[in-house]
């Protein structure tokens, strides 16, 4: 089954509001097995809206509207369902009841406006509103579907889980929709897809779609079938071949983020971690403790940005910071290094850089940045120079410290 989604709202055609509806929509339908094939916004004018609602009917056997079912002048869905179907409006007293019924509970006089959304086109199937006043809209026409549902979230949301979901279930069919994703982090979305795209072209019952992020890229494949346990076994092959392609840079065949699988690792190696921060100021400790149970390897983390506090508190040398210059190989190396010895931890991270706009040079410009993980034994280094505004910069480089950690885990050998 194919389905067509549409928000209605002046508010969604400025920049101020988003149809977010759709999305959590688009994610329920697709777990179905219902596609989705169009999205389209309009605004109040039911004119545009009957409009929109015929095409959308002749093209898609599912029709979703988004709002407009308020009581207020500018709620204008229900009058242009009954225009794009021909069909008229008769009040439903059953509605208005349940109307009247709420706005006693709540000790509230009914304004007369209200008794509006008690209208349904002729034939129409009220959806009940337990979270607000406007019922729902589940309207059968000429073998289509068309459910109006109410605009905001916390209304929208449990109606459609509980009204909607289920009986369209039943008719939903038996396609279903397979989806993989892998990320990889170190390479660029170019590079990715020059390595990649020779592979995947020849699966043509495989989307693949490549969505790059600042300091990864992500790839998504998605499968329309009918025989799930061949597609399965297709996605996997696929799934398998782009890993050898892109080797070590692929962290996730799962769809993590980065921080999962380090604390995943950390975890799994029973492995504790202190971190040296200077160019991220607390980013990747922010990342690491977002992730449930970070206290069993996270013991600790210190934002070093100054000079005197990468000495007085981790314990770098100044004669090497002024030797060498904060923004530096061998300062990251101690970073990292000293903060392992002082906190007790398994593994010390230090990394150090420059975010700008300020303090670049030629030698070391803006997006210069230096990362060391040690163990105590042996020490990984790492230097990047990211492009982008100061944001990206520093995002990027959290993703190289994490990338670092991760890659100490999984490629124990070396060659990192
Ligand atoms: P109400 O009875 O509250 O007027 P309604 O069905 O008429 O409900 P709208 O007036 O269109 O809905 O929207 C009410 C609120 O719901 C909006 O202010 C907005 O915050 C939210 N909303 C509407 N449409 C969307 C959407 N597509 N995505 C996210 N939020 C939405
Ligand atoms: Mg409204």
């Amino acid at each position: 089954m194919q389905a067509e989604i549409i928000a209605v709202g002046a508010e969604l055609l400025t920049p101020y509001r988003q149809d977010t509806n759709s999305l959590f929509l688009t994610d329920r339908l697709n777990r179905m097995g219902i596609e989705v094939t169009r999205k389209t916004i309009v605004g109040d004018d039911r004119k545009q809206i009957a409009g929109t609602f015929a095409e959308a009917l002749r093209r898609a056997e599912l029709v979703i509207s988004i709002g407009g079912l308020g009581p207020t002048e500018d709620d204008q869905t229900r009058e242009a369902a009954a225009e794009a179907l021909g069909r008229r409006l008769r009040r439903d007293e059953a509605v208005l009841r349940e109307i009247q019924e709420r706005f006693r509970r709540y000790g509230r006089a009914m304004a007369p406006v209200n008794e509006r959304q008690a209208l349904v086109p002729e034939g129409a199937e009220p959806l009940p509103n337990p979270n607000g006043t406007a019922p729902g809209l589940w309207i059968e026409a000429d073998g289509r579907l068309l459910v109006l549902l109410p605009g905001p979230p916390r209304e929208l949301m449990p109606m459609f889980l509980g009204q909607v979901e289920p009986r369209l279930r039943e008719r939903a069919g038996d396609r279903r929709l397979l989806t993989r994703e892998l990320r990889t982090t170190g390479l660029p979305e170019a590079d990715v897809e020059q390595l990649i795209a020779p592979i995947y072209t020849r699966y043509e019952g495989v989307q693949t779609t490549l969505l790059a992020a600042p300091g990864e890229v992500q790839i998504h494949l998605r499968a329309w079938t009918r025989q799930p346990e061949q597609a399965a076994r297709t996605l996997d092959e696929l799934v398998e071949r782009i890993t050898l392609a892109l080797g070590r840079h692929v962290f996730t065949t799962q769809g993590e983020a980065l921080e999962e699988v380090v604390a995943r690792l950390l975890n799994a190696h029973h492995a504790t971690l202190a971190l040296a921060e200077s160019i991220t100021g607390g980013l990747i400790a922010q990342r690491l403790t977002s992730i449930p149970g970070s206290s069993s390897y996270l013991v600790g983390g210190i934002v070093c940005y100054s000079n005197e506090v990468k000495t007085a508190w981790v314990g770098v040398p100044g004669e090497l910071i002024r030797q060498k210059g904060a923004v530096s190989a061998e300062v990251a190396l101690a970073l990292a290094q000293q903060i392992r010895e002082r906190s007790g931890a398994a593994l010390g991270l230090g990394i150090t850089g420059i975010a700008g706009p300020g303090g670049g040079t030629a030698e070391k410009p803006v997006g210069t940045v230096f990362v060391a993980l040690s163990d105590g034994r042996r020490a990984l280094e790492r230097s990047a120079h990211f492009p982008g505004d100061r944001e990206r910069i520093r995002w990027q480089a959290s993703q190289l410290a994490l990338d670092l950690i991760r890659r100490y885990f999984q490629f124990p050998a070396g060659q990192h």
